[in-house]
């Protein structure tokens, strides 16, 4: 009986040690989400609440706990806490608890927390400060194609990506459809679709979940993006133009043009795809055909979502116009020209990375079944047998 084995009956008893460690590590996560944004430090000053500046004792600083016993306020001003400090803890405890359930003891499960609470990391902050944190996707890069390494070298590693080439392509994929869709975006807005943030944070899941990784993300975050976003729209419309004001960003988000270096990073990557899909024609002769039909449609899926979320940010960017010309008097015009075009760049800028967060989780714990489904919905097809024999 291998250690695996005789831990069997300590299951339960691991799933709840993996949630506590979730909560602690979800606590220093939102450290990270407050102050990263203003370049301060994530290890000294000890926490302090965000209202009075009082220290916070270490019995008011337990993840879940301190927060229900509190009531939400703070002991020193009794001003309200934040539902997000709870909120974030909780939700890196359940994706701990789901990464130990999945994984076991794996080398995998280590490397998956972390990336975990990177991506909840992402995610916040990309909704409350509209930028995605570099201190999380450029060593995430790294990291996942060290681990590729490992699951070159280890075969029960359990981990997603087996060979540093998949991580590699993987990144490369990444940077090149996201840089694709910003294009298309670009050319029909004339404005950044999605922050470079978006590219880097694909790219690092890239390599960690390889190039299908890339696909199935991107599907996946598009299909919730689209989902979310079209009821978003709805709501807007019943609760009326007032709510508007109330989802508007923080004053001069981070906002890098993506125009040259979008392009720049789009042809280095088609270049090194391009290269990678001929040598592996090469070796491959033919394309197997129980793989062809799949292909094909994913490749058709994804032109056909570029299109719709092109379509709903120039549907988004159209309505802000609208409200502008509706808004702003004749003789206001020249005056708040410049304030006016921040506030449209705001408007039409949508905050992708949580998406993408989300179906790389998704993908992450479900990437093999998923891809299973697909394939076997497809190759299943009546047409298929004739026509690709
Ligand atoms: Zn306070």
């Amino acid at each position: 009986m291998d250690l695996p084995q005789a831990l069997q009956p300590l299951h339960a008893f691991f799933m709840a040690m993996s949630f506590v460690l979730g909560c602690m590590v979800g606590s220093f996560c939102n450290v990270c989400i407050c102050r990263w944004p203003s370049g301060e430090s994530v290890i000294s000053p000890r926490s302090r609440c965000p209202k009075c500046r009082n220290a916070i004792a270490w019995y008011d600083n337990i993840p879940l706990l301190s927060w229900l016993l509190l009531g939400a306020k703070c002991r020193h001003c009794s001003l309200p806490i934040s539902w997000q400090y709870p909120l974030v803890e909780a939700v890196t405890g359940v994706l701990f608890l789901l990464v130990y359930w999945r994984f076991g003891f794996t080398p995998a499960t280590p490397i998956y927390m972390a990336l975990s609470a990177g991506l909840v990391i992402a995610t916040f902050q990309d909704l409350s400060d509209w930028t995605i944190p570099n201190e999380i996707t450029l060593p995430g890069m790294l990291a996942g194609l060290g681990v590729a390494l490992i699951g070159m070298t280890y075969d029960k590693s359990m981990l997603r990506v087996l060979h540093p080439l998949d991580a590699l392509d993987g990144m490369a994929l990444a940077a090149f459809l996201i840089c694709l869709l910003d294009g298309v975006t670009v050319l029909l807005l004339k404005k950044p679709g999605m922050g470079f943030g978006d590219v880097k944070l694909l790219a690092m899941l890239g390599a960690f979940l390889g190039w299908k990784g890339v696909i199935g993300t991107l599907l996946i975050a598009s299909v919730l993006g689209s989902v979310i976003g079209v009821t978003m729209i709805f709501v807007f419309r019943a609760k009326g133009e007032a709510k508007e004001e109330d989802e508007e960003a923080p004053a001069e988000p981070e906002y890098p043009p993506v125009d040259s270096l979008g392009a720049i990073v789009l042809g280095g990557c088609a270049l090194y795809l391009l290269v990678r899909v001929a040598v592996a024609l090469q070796f491959s002769q033919s394309l197997p055909p129980e793989l062809f039909r799949p292909l094909l449609a994913g490749a058709i899926a994804i032109a056909a979502l570029a299109g719709i979320i092109s379509g709903f940010s120039l549907y988004i960017y159209q309505q802000q116009q609208r409200e502008r010309k509706h808004k702003s008097g004749a003789q206001e015009e020249a005056v708040n020209e410049e304030e006016e075009e921040m506030i449209t760049l705001h408007g039409h800028y949508l905050p992708f990375g949580p998406y993408l967060a989300l179906g790389g989780l998704i993908f992450l714990f479900f990437g093999p079944e998923l891809i299973r489904l697909y394939t076997t919905a497809m190759s299943a097809g009546p047409v298929s047998p004739g026509l690709f024999p």
